[in-house]
């Protein structure tokens, strides 16, 4: 299958210097194998996204020289690829509604809530009596088993999505839909052979996964790029208020983004195109193992 990548920025922010490694990442990977290089707006999370911000993003993108080969989509406008997906899950009885609010399932866990990371319970599962004729409030994936995953950079990893994730939401009490619902939908719709993203979400991968194979999906490759941190040591995100990029000196951002990558740039060039195609040629695509 001919490689495609993404970038799938959720636009809750501009760009700032961690969100640029993982998209200069992905357009690099997508350059050295010959691909195909797309960009998705991750704005599900409606309420999360400031009007325009996804503009902001395309903008510093397109300064930065990062084009996309085919036009952007938006993940607000793919409700229906989602409900569809949901509605095979169900009625393969893979996916069931929930009534629990955090408060119950905190409760019913007990002692095992530990820093607001709830483990569902399976409370409403319909072998435990489902909701008992409560309202359904979100809708979650059953869960089975453990998933051994390879990463490009990483090397071999193992979850046991039933000890260590629980049964998760795939559409939320507030209607919106689940991260990991959407994506996996939309990398399958967009024939996405490669994932490149911040390591940040490598622990989502095996959610991803379990919910590819339940709908019979490919699973793409991933490679999950170093994280940038912050001077205090946390990730560097918008929500810890990183600066957006300067995107006046654009090969300066670039520079910067391989260094952090572990790659020396090319010497400044006074054109970007030519530039960032010389940085393609110095991405390390089959050091990480890609196998195309
Ligand atoms: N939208 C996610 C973010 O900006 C990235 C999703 C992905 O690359 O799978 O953090």
């Amino acid at each position: 299958m001919s490689y495609r990548g993404r970038f799938a920025p959720s636009p809750t922010g501009p760009l700032h210097d961690g969100s640029l490694v993982a998209a200069l990442a992905s357009w690099l990977d997508a350059r050295a194998h010959g691909g195909q290089w797309l960009v998705r707006i991750e704005d599900v999370d409606g309420p999360r996204c400031p009007p325009g911000t996804d503009d902001v993003i395309l903008g510093q993108l397109a300064a930065l020289g990062l084009v996309p080969d085919e036009a952007p989509v938006w993940q607000s406008r793919r409700g229906d690829l989602y409900q569809a997906a949901l509605d095979r899950l169900i009625a393969a009885g893979l996916a069931y509604g929930c009534a629990c609010t955090r408060a119950e399932i905190a409760a019913a866990m007990g002692p095992r809530a530990k820093h607001g990371e709830l483990i569902y319970p399976g409370t409403c599962r319909p072998e435990n009596g489902g909701t008992q004729g409560r309202p359904v409030r979100a809708w979650r994936f059953r869960v089975q088993g453990r998933i051994d995953w390879q990463d490009r950079r990483l090397g071999a990893h193992s979850q046991d999505l039933a000890t260590e994730v629980g049964d998760f939401v795939l559409k939320r009490a507030d209607g919106l839909w689940a991260y990991q619902l959407a994506v996996v939908v939309d990398d399958a719709e967009q024939a996405i052979t490669d994932v490149v993203r911040g390591e940040d979400l490598a622990d989502n991968t095996p959610r991803q996964i379990a919910l590819q194979r339940a709908l019979g999906l490919p699973t793409p490759r991933y490679l999950h790029t170093p994280l940038v941190l912050a001077a205090d040591g946390h990730k560097l995100s918008k929500q810890n208020g990183a600066a957006a990029i300067d995107i006046g000196a654009p090969q300066e951002r670039l520079r910067e983004a391989m260094a952090r990558l572990g790659l020396s740039a090319p010497p400044v060039s006074p054109a970007l195109g030519p530039w960032l195609a010389e940085a393609a040629a110095r991405w390390p695509g089959g050091h990480f193992g890609s196998g195309s």
